[in-house]
C-alpha cells in the first residue's frame, strides 16, 4: 500500500469511526479480526452491520476503486426490513454523500419504493460494489468477486423476506446466472432461500421510460408475494 493509499484509509476510517461508536461496538482497532467477530457475535443488527461497514471502509482490494472514491457505501435503511433492494454500484452523488441511491435514478427508486406504499425507511437500499467505479463504468467481474463478500453478510445480518435486484449486475452476482435481465425479471429466484425478485435499473428507466411499465408490473408481482396493497393511483406514482 503506497502513501496515497494509507492516507484514504486513515480518512475512511476517522469518518466511520464515531458511526461504529454511536452504534456501540466496543472492540479496539487493534482487536484482531477474529477476536472482533468474537466480540460483534450475538450482538444486534446495527452493531454487527456497523462492524462490517468499518472493514468495507478499510477495504482496498480494488486498489483503483480504493484510490478513486471519496467513501466506501455501504447501505441505509432499516436493519430489520423485510425487503432488500440492491443495486449496482455507487454514482457520482452516492460517492459523495455516502448513502446509497441518492441521485437521480435514486430519486426514481425512492417514487418506486413509495408506489409500493412503503418508505426509504422501511426497507434497506444497498449495492454489489461498495466503491464507486472511476465515471460510473461497469464494475469489474474482479470487482465483484472481491466485494461479493460483504453483501452476503449484509444479507445474512438482515435476513430480509424478500430480495429486490436492480438491473443486470444485482441480478447475475446474487443468481449467480448468466441470463440477461429481461430473461430473469418479472419472477422469483433464489438467493440462499430467500425470494428474488429481479427488474430493471431505475439508470435504465432514465434512459428508457418505456420500461417503466414493465417495472411495475415487476413490483406488482413482489407486492403481491409480500402481502402489500397497491398505493392510491398506483402506476403513476412511480412515474
Ligand atoms: N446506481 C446504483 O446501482 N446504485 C446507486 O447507489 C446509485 C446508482
Amino acid at each position: 500500500m503506497d502513501g496515497h493509499e494509507i492516507g484514504l484509509v486513515a480518512k475512511t476510517l476517522r469518518q466511520k469511526t464515531e458511526g461504529l461508536r454511536r452504534a456501540g461496538v466496543r472492540y479496539r482497532t487493534k482487536a484482531t479480526k477474529k477476536k472482533a467477530a468474537a466480540i460483534v457475535e450475538g450482538t444486534d443488527r446495527p452493531t454487527q452491520l456497523a462492524a462490517v461497514a468499518a472493514e468495507v471502509a478499510a477495504c482496498t482490494r480494488c486498489s483503483e476503486l480504493a484510490r478513486c472514491r471519496t467513501q466506501t457505501v455501504f447501505g441505509v435503511g432499516n436493519p430489520n426490513a423485510e425487503l432488500c433492494f440492491v443495486g449496482e454500484a455507487p454514482g457520482a452523488d452516492e460517492d459523495a454523500q455516502g448513502e446509497p441511491f441518492v441521485g437521480a435514478a435514486g430519486q426514481l427508486l425512492t417514487r418506486i419504493i413509495g408506489a409500493m406504499g412503503l418508505q426509504r425507511s422501511d426497507v434497506y437500499i444497498c449495492n454489489v460494489l461498495k466503491c464507486r467505479p472511476p465515471g460510473n463504468r461497469p464494475p469489474e467481474p474482479e470487482e465483484i468477486a472481491n466485494c461479493r463478500g460483504y453483501l452476503e453478510r449484509q444479507l445474512e445480518i438482515i435476513q430480509p423476506k424478500f430480495i429486490c435486484a436492480l438491473g443486470a449486475h444485482a441480478a447475475k452476482t446474487l443468481l449467480d446466472s448468466s441470463l440477461s435481465i429481461g430473461r430473469l425479471r418479472g419472477r422469483f429466484h433464489q438467493f440462499r432461500g430467500i425470494p428474488v425478485l429481479c427488474t430493471y435499473h431505475p439508470a435504465y428507466l432514465l434512459r428508457t421510460p418505456e420500461a417503466k411499465k414493465d417495472v411495475w408490473e415487476d413490483v406488482q408481482v413482489l407486492m403481491k408475494e409480500m402481502g402489500l396493497q397497491k398505493a392510491e393511483g398506483g402506476r403513476g406514482k412511480a412515474e
